[in-house]
């Protein structure tokens, strides 16, 4: 009986804490009425800087270098693709060491960005067919589709479907 109860008790702690915190940043009398109702929060480095989000987020000034991947649509460097490949996508795209199947398979031209710090449990990562991918930058369009034998091979070979995501298949789900 004794475990249930001080669970209870630290659960309330915590809730308690974050209460105060939140009331704390409500009652913050010297932020004006454009910095509470300010515009949705959107893409700009800043965020970036301040949440720290290190892994798969892209730092300022390397955006000119950013490409999306025609399969899950993330957000990343030419260089991090050619490092590292995708890391939703690898293990059949072989981005990694590969600059022409990095040009192939990725895209320049890309739109509406979205940052994802929690895929498995956002619903927008759900609606852009993003869950159970890794945190990072997304965009929700992509130009361009997979070149007929990359995506012959992933379908056949690793029983993948591919759906576009430049837009073209909107309807198919
Ligand atoms: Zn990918």
């Amino acid at each position: 009986m004794k475990a249930p109860l001080i669970k209870t008790n630290k659960l309330h702690q915590k809730i308690t804490t974050l209460h105060e915190g939140r009331l704390g940043l409500l009652s913050n009398k010297t932020l004006t009425p454009s910095q509470n109702y300010g515009p949705p929060p959107t893409f700009h480095p800043r965020h970036i800087q301040t949440a720290q989000m290190s892994e798969n987020f892209v730092a300022p000034g390397q955006q000119r270098y950013l490409r999306a991947c025609m399969v899950c649509s993330i957000v990343m460097t030419f260089n991090r693709f050619r490092d590292e490949g995708c890391p939703n996508c690898e293990e059949f795209l072989h981005l990694q060491g590969s600059p022409d199947q990095i040009e192939s398979c990725t895209s320049q031209v890309f739109e509406g960005l979205i940052t994802l710090a929690n895929p498995n449990r956002s619903w927008v990562a759900k609606w852009q067919r993003l869950d159970g991918y890794v945190r990072g930058m997304y965009a929700t369009k992509v130009s361009g589709q997979l070149p007929d034998d990359v995506r012959t091979a992933i379908e056949e070979e690793y029983r993948i479907q591919y759906i576009p995501r430049d837009g073209s298949a909107t309807e198919a789900d």
